[in-house]
């Protein structure tokens, strides 16, 4: 079953349109006799019928084997039939088994632009064919400059690795053709792909017009699902299809939303970096002022020469003395390594007023030394202060080991001339 063949003088036959496509009718091939028409495919002799059915179509009175026209199946015959049908009705110009000037190709539908040039090819693939060899193909139409696609009734493996669109016929005659896979929109949330119905005449006027364009989604966004979160296209359409179908049809808006979702994502997971970036600094600098306050502990608690215990009489001495609530704060390099005395004021205690610096090292002694009174624990720190003195310091002793505490006002040792 075919409907194009050739004729020595009229040329090419094509009984799906009225005139032939040469300007001549039905009634001039149909049970003629001595009419002389050739298969495009093998070169056989090939007569005009009418299948029980009503279609009208050509065919070998001797099926060749290697005939692909001939040996194509009725099913095929009646897409082919059907998607050249919807070109026509969309517009074009469209005619069935347009093969490449080279021989590479042989289009079962080629459809036309305005100016003649070849616009896109619709193949009807219903025999099996690895994803390898329909990708080749693909390549060989893209190389020519024609853009395809490529309709098929099952699932199979190349389903979607190239422009591709499932169909099903009515089941009444009447009815028109239906698209059941392969038309997709994004979702409104732009996370995922909702699968579209259309009949394959709007399919097909929208693939010509430019409505609906292949699209390969940025990854992110790649799952299709259905109203129910199904990831179907369609019945029996399973997870392991929707994976290997990396490519559908939607409109170009589609296209513009999705690169901008994958923009934002980018864009997202760059903060999300940056933001990582900034922790682990955090991080490092408090780590960093850890050890840095541990290693001033250290250094205080060797030099000063006190334990545990005469450090908290020592403060005790203080807030007696003073008679006031007194914070010590950690040793600090900001004060030669003693610790800040703060008295805390104010209902709450929340104003910390410095008064003093206990312990610090006299060899780090600086202009401070002069505005803040110096707490040290032991009669001796008196002697080492004053041979560091510049200006007169005062200094309080609170000795935590016989619980003496007294007041000095320590004069710079007097040069001696
Ligand atoms: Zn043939």
């Amino acid at each position: 079953m075919q409907f194009t063949a050739d004729h020595a003088e009229w040329g090419r036959v094509d009984i799906t349109l009225d005139d032939l496509g040469c300007g001549r009718s039905w009634e001039e091939i149909h049970r003629v006799r001595g009419l002389e028409l050739v298969c495009p495919e093998c070169g056989g002799q090939v007569f005009a019928r009418v299948s029980k059915l009503g279609t009208r179509h050509l065919y070998h009175r001797t099926r060749p084997p290697t005939c692909s026209l001939a040996n194509e199946s009725l099913e095929h015959h009646l897409l082919k039939l059907e998607l050249v049908t919807r070109a026509r009705a969309a517009g074009y110009r469209a005619e069935l088994e347009v093969a490449a000037p080279t021989g590479e190709w042989r289009a079962d539908v080629m459809v036309f632009g305005p100016d003649g040039d070849r616009l896109m090819a619709l193949e009807a693939q219903l025999s099996s064919i690895t994803a390898e060899e329909i990708a080749a193909r693909t390549d060989l139409y893209e190389r020519d400059e024609v853009s395809v696609c490529w309709f098929g009734i099952k699932p199979r493996p190349w389903v979607g690795t190239v422009p591709t669109l499932l169909v099903q016929p009515p089941e009444d005659p009447k009815e028109p053709w239906s698209v059941s896979a392969g038309l997709a929109r994004l979702a409104e949330n732009s996370m995922h792909w909702v699968p579209v119905g259309a009949t394959l005449t709007d399919a097909v006027s929208w693939m010509l017009t430019g409505r609906i364009t292949p699209y390969t989604p940025v990854r992110g966004s790649r799952r299709v699902v259905d109203q129910d979160g199904c990831y179907e296209w369609a019945e029996g359409w399973t997870r392991y299809w929707d994976d290997s179908w990396r490519m559908w049809w939607t409109a170009p808006s589609y296209v513009a939303a999705d690169a901008e979702r994958a923009r934002k994502e980018a864009e997202d997971r760059l903060r999300r970096q940056e933001e990582g970036r900034q922790r682990e600094l955090k991080k490092r600098e408090k780590a960093r002022k850890k050890e840095a306050k541990s290693r001033a502990y250290a250094e205080f608690w060797n030099r000063t020469g006190l334990d545990r215990q005469q450090w908290r009489y020592f403060r005790a001495l203080a807030e007696l003395f003073f008679s006031r609530g007194l914070v010590f704060g950690a040793p600090d390099d900001r004060f030669g390594g003693g610790r800040p005395v703060y008295e805390r004021t104010g209902p709450e205690g929340e104003h910390w007023t410095l008064v003093g610096v206990a312990c610090p090292d006299p060899y780090r002694l600086r202009a401070w030394a002069e505005e803040i009174s110096l707490l040290v624990p032991r009669d001796e720190d008196l002697a080492d202060l004053a041979e560091r003195a510049w200006e007169p310091f005062q200094v309080y002793v609170f000795d935590p080991d016989t619980g003496v505490m007294y007041h000095e006002r320590v004069l710079p040792t007097p040069v001696v001339p």
